[in-house]
């Protein structure tokens, strides 16, 4: 190839910075892989929507987020796009690396359906994901989680993979995701999330993900964001 990979990576993130929030609109308008553009436009992903519009870009630039925006806004590939690029951009290797991007969500549903969409939008990409919410068996989970880059989980039985298996390792983490954080970070998984965000590098970037902006001060300082971005948005009347 003409141009290396070294230097595709530069290009890349050299243009981080100089993304125009205002004017992109379209996938194809941003700094990304081409595995990424190609696994979007092949699934008829061309046009951003709001929420992806106005958070992808800090995303990638790695700033913090805190984005809010109703059932259906697209949220799942606003936090999937920046994981992807990444772990692109680390040159992250299957066989090398360990967990990169840790992705919980409060349902097995909900994790099952973004495993499926990262299926689809990441496959030219050469990561492996794992999804952990039990249902098998502990020790199936096991063997596969220590060769996972992307992880999508469940909150209770990720602990339960934190406490119990020693393949896990996350000392390498870049980036931590709460989707429906509203609902992650609510009582009924307290103890659980606290337990895990003990277990994670405060050094990585953190996507909170929900409906609805309540996130609380307390929760904020819990998650040692840093700087986050507060992006709310609304639907036009
Ligand atoms: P949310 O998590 O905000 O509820 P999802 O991420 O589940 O929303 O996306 C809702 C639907 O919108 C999905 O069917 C998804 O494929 C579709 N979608 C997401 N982003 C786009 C886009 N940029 N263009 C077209 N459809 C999209
Ligand atoms: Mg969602």
């Amino acid at each position: 190839p003409l141009i290396s990979e070294d230097d595709k990576i530069q290009r890349l993130t050299g243009a981080y910075n100089d993304i125009d929030v205002s004017k992109v609109t379209l996938f194809k308008d941003l700094p990304l892989s081409e595995y990424t553009k190609k696994g979007l436009s092949e699934n008829k992903y061309y046009k951003m929507t709001e929420i992806q519009r106005q958070t992808i870009a800090f995303s990638l630039q790695g700033c913090d987020i805190l984005g809010a925006a109703k059932t259906g806004s697209g949220k799942t590939l606003a936090f999937l796009i920046p994981a992807l690029e990444r772990l692109y951009c680390k040159k992250w290797s299957r066989d090398l690396d360990n967990v990169g991007i840790l992705i919980i969500t409060p349902t097995r549903e909900l994790a099952y359906q973004i495993f499926e969409t990262l299926r689809k939008v990441g496959v030219h990409h050469n990561f492996s994901a794992g999804l952990i919410i039990g249902g098998k068996d502990l020790k199936f989970e096991r063997k596969r989680m220590d060769q996972c880059s992307i992880v999508i989980c469940t909150p209770g039985r990720l602990l339960q993979h934190m406490d119990e298996n020693p393949l896990f390792d996350c000392t390498n983490l870049q980036m931590l995701v709460l989707d429906e954080a509203d609902r992650c970070l609510d009582l009924g998984f307290q103890q659980t999330l606290n337990s895990i965000i003990e277990n994670l590098p405060p050094q990585r970037q953190t996507l909170l993900f929900s409906a609805t902006q309540t996130t609380s001060v307390k929760d904020l300082a819990r998650l040692s964001l840093k700087n986050p971005k507060f992006i709310s948005v609304h639907e036009k009347e």
